[in-house]
């Protein structure tokens, strides 16, 4: 393994040639200059060996989804993306050809989401390999979409579908007997390689009155929107959209759509609307050629509630995931 300079040198300026405010690689600093009357949204996620990937996982595909859950917060800021920090903590059983593997999946996200490598930093670690990722981007009207901000009357929405993530993970760990190979390919590739909602997060400027990114369970990040908002959140159980392979599951367990809305890794944004505005959101998914479903609504109270197909409202017991929970 070669020295500290020269991996930075060999694998990571590269990465960073189109941006000549990050020197090369070569000073201390990079600068970041935000386009004309924005503001800067910065966002930051880490990734640790045996906690959010695998040992034997591929090297590019740690290296997007670490890119990708940082995007897909940006997203859900309505933020575009500029560039972004990476700090390594490699541990002696990573030798040259892993890094390099990390930082081809890099330059292909790079290209695919137009971002720019801006510096980090590299060090040695006796622990497990530790990948962070600091991302900068820029949101006009020197404002972000936030948390807060949902009203009563607004309608819940969300992007894509919802539980693909959190079922590919379980189709890793103990298949499921009955998916066809495809469905089962496509459930895996949603929790390896997220697709976060780049296109769409900008242009719900305007439209969006609270938003945020749902990574950790539907049911548990519209409850931070509905806390921060104040207000009560309407999840109504039948309207939450489904991919194809997650329909053919349901169809021998009904369960699932449950274990679907309180699952993570779905990396898509749930919002709220004003009713008047679902024209103007209408045009934006057709636009981004995003999809985009009204899940439910917004009500004077607190909490979140799952309204059932009898019209019965059920409140869900503290779901998805948390690092500290015991
Ligand atoms: P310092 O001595 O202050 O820690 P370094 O020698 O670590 O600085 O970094 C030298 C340059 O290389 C800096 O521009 C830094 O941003 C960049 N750099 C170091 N590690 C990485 C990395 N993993 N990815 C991108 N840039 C990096
Ligand atoms: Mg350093």
């Amino acid at each position: 393994m070669s020295g500290e300079f020269d991996i930075i040198a060999r694998h990571f300026a590269p990465l960073a040639k189109d941006a000549p405010l990050a020197f090369g690689l070569k000073d201390d600093a990079a600068m970041i200059a935000p386009p004309k009357g924005q503001h800067l949204v910065v966002t930051a996620d880490a990734v640790v060996e045996g906690v959010h990937f695998l040992h034997d996982d591929p090297p590019g595909q740690i290296a997007q989804k670490l890119l990708r859950v940082n995007l897909s917060d940006l997203a859900a800021k309505g933020a575009l993306p500029l560039g972004y920090l990476l700090t390594c903590a490699f541990p002696p059983d990573i030798d040259e050809r892993w890094i390099a593997a990390f930082a081809k999946g890099l330059k292909a996200d790079q290209k695919h989401f137009g971002l720019k490598l801006l510096g980090g930093d590299t060090v040695s670690t006796p622990g497990p390999a530790t990948f962070s990722v600091t991302m900068f981007g820029a949101a006009k009207n020197r404002a972000m979409l936030r948390r807060a901000g949902a009203k009563p009357g607004d309608l819940l929405c969300v992007t894509g579908t919802i539980g693909d993530g959190g079922l590919g993970l379980t189709e890793l760990l103990k298949p499921h007997a009955d998916l066809s190979a495809i469905q089962r390919k496509f459930l895996i590739a949603r929790y390896r390689l997220p697709q976060p909602r780049n296109r769409i997060g900008p242009l719900l400027h305007g439209i969006a009155s609270a938003a945020l990114d749902v990574s950790d369970g539907l049911v548990q990040d519209v409850g931070h929107l509905a806390k921060q908002s104040k207000v009560r959140a309407v999840i109504d159980l039948a309207k939450v959209p489904l991919s194809p392979a997650a329909h053919a599951l349901e169809k021998r367990d009904p369960d699932i759509r449950n274990a679907a809305i309180g699952a993570g890794d779905d990396y898509e944004i749930a919002f709220t609307v004003p009713p008047k505005r679902l024209n103007l959101l209408k045009s934006a998914a057709q636009k981004a050629r995003v999809r985009v479903t009204v899940i439910g609504r917004i009500e004077k109270g607190e909490g979140v509630a799952i309204a059932l197909a009898d019209g019965s409202e059920i409140t869900p017991e503290r779901g998805g995931f948390d690092h500290f929970a015991r």
